[in-house]
């Protein structure tokens, strides 16, 4: 059992040096000596006193092994990641944030920065170091005039939308409307009006960072360019950041969408349909197309429709498509924006153990909709196939214009695995085989991939080869904002004093 240090000494040693009423509190539940791991990974030992001065120096929570509420902030959204962090530091506002990070680096600790907590490789929750924990902060104010919004890096996207769609107002995000817009603006950001509008991270037009060393720096076209360059998509390479600040666009809240599925016998023929059709649509149009097996039916394809201009334009553009063979399920009407942000998070709960491996597409090639088809007609298949589109405005961004590089992508392959018990390692197991096998065999189709969609094993040469051109300009900014790499645990680029080495 570990020993507790607040005692009379405690109180003694207050009253005489004049420590303040909140440090002698602070100290009251803090452990004597807190095992860390380094970010060399080398255990070291905290001093209580250590502990105890990070504690009285924020506004937020310190949350420690055994504490109510530990066990609860250190899960995150793929429950594959049971990790056990030494110290949370759940951050009320800025302060706080340089308070942990400067507390992170004075003890060279493993940092992990946690937004939305939907980081589907498990990088924003570490083993033993101290986790930067956002996901407090959750403002979002609209500036209704400018067109303009300010978001803190708890907000999820369903929040940011709720907000911005109050005013007929919306910022591209991703799908999935419990995502966190924190990382999901850093890594890029796709989603149902990227097509439309470009990246989130392409309408990211200033940041508030806590750079490496504590310190507060302003990022916009004004004010240290080169950071919101590579706050624009190169991920939390370069500091925490605590307001992220956006363009937003207005839009009708009634847009035209929903889902189609097809017949297994069907599917062959709608997939390569699907390849032709989808290549060469509007703007307002979003359409992706997932291999699934469904119980008791087999192998479907099941699209994902958001027509984004007006509701009969999307069901003339979208004809073709259901015209082509009938499908099963039609569930295309108009709806609002919100809900079909919504539309996908009863598939992708929280808690559940997942499994991605993902590369960018530049076509829908019939090789590689012949392989995909193959390995999803074995019953065993233990995961889907989602062919997610890209394309349309962010396309038309040059690709040194911000971090993001692949700018031509026209689309992702995402081979996915999830397993409703995440302790079921035999699930785990036969879900993660699987989709390595998949992945073997699909790679080959695919050039550079999104950095949102890493998984833990990916190797880091695959993150430098999908900056391309740009890694060299990310190096540099590395160096001058995080020269000692306090922030690794990411879509990592490692500054030149490692050699290259994350
Ligand atoms: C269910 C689901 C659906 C998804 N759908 C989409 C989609 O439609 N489009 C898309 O583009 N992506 C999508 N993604 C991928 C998503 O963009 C990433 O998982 C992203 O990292 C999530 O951000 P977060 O803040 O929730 O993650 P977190 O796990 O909190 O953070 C992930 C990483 O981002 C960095 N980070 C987070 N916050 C900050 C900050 N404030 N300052 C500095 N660094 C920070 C850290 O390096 C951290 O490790 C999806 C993921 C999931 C799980």
């Amino acid at each position: 059992m570990k020993r507790r240090t607040f005692c009379a000494s405690t109180l003694a040693l207050a009253s005489t040096s004049g420590l303040s009423l909140k440090r002698v509190l602070a100290a009251a539940s803090i452990p004597a000596g807190i095992p860390v791991i380094r970010s060399d990974g080398k255990q070291v030992t905290l001093t209580a006193s250590d502990v105890t001065d990070l504690k009285g120096g924020i506004r937020g929570e310190l949350l420690l092994a055994g504490q109510t509420g530990y066990d609860q902030a250190r899960k995150i959204w793929n429950g594959a990641f049971d990790r056990r962090p030494a110290l949370i530091v759940r951050c009320v506002g800025a302060a706080d944030v340089s308070q942990a990070v400067a507390f992170a680096r004075a003890h060279n600790l493993l940092v992990a920065v946690r937004g939305g907590g939907h980081s589907l490789s498990g990088q924003s929750v570490c083993d033993g170091g101290l986790v930067v924990d956002l996901s407090a902060m959750k403002s979002v104010h609209i500036d209704p005039i400018a067109h303009l919004a300010r978001v803190e890096p708890g907000v999820l996207l369903g929040e940011f939308d709720r907000e911005a769609q109050f005013f007929g107002l919306v910022t591209p995000a991703g799908t999935v409307s419990h995502t966190g817009a924190a990382g999901l603006t850093l890594g890029g950001g796709y989603g149902r009006l990227t097509r439309r509008f470009g990246l989130a991270c392409d309408n990211l037009i200033g940041a508030d960072v806590i750079t490496a060393d504590g310190r507060y720096v302003r990022a916009s076209e004004q004010e240290n360019p080169d950071l919101l360059w590579g706050l624009r998509g190169g991920g939390g390479n370069f500091g925490v950041v605590t307001a992220f600040e956006y363009r937003l666009h207005p839009v009708a809240s009634m847009m035209y969408g929903g889902h189609l599925m097809f017949s297994p016998e069907d599917t062959p023929d709608a997939l390569r349909f699907f390849a032709g059709f989808a290549a060469d649509t509007p703007d307002e149009l979003y359409l992706d197309a997932a291999l699934v097996r469904v119980p008791n039916l087999g192998r479907v394809m099941v699209c994902d429709v958001c027509y984004s201009g007006a509701v009969q334009q999307g069901e003339r553009v979208l004809e073709p498509l259901r015209r082509f063979r009938k499908p099963i399920q039609d569930a295309l009407a108009p709806t609002t924006y919100v809900t079909l942000q919504a539309s996908g998070d009863v598939a992708s709960a929280a808690g559940r153990g997942y499994y991605e491996r993902s590369g960018f597409l530049h076509s829908l090639e019939p090789g590689l909709i012949d392989a995909s088809l193959a390995i999803m007609d074995e019953p065993q298949a233990a995961g889907d196939i989602v062919f997610w589109q890209h394309g349309g405005a962010v396309s038309r961004v040059k690709p040194d214009a911000t971090a993001v590089w692949h700018r031509d992508a026209a689309r992702s392959l995402l081979v996915d695995a999830d397993w409703d018990d995440p302790h079921d390692e035999h699930a785990r197991d036969v879900g993660m085989q699987w989709a390595r096998e998949t992945w073997h065999k699909l790679e080959p189709f695919t050039d550079g991939f999104y950095v949102n969609t890493m998984a833990g094993d990916d190797p880091h040469q695959r993150v430098r080869s999908t900056y391309g051109g740009n890694y060299p300009r990310l190096v540099k900014l590395k160096d001058r904002y995080d020269p000692t790499n306090l922030f690794r645990l990411n879509a990592n680029v490692p500054p030149s004093s490692t050699g290259g080495r994350s």
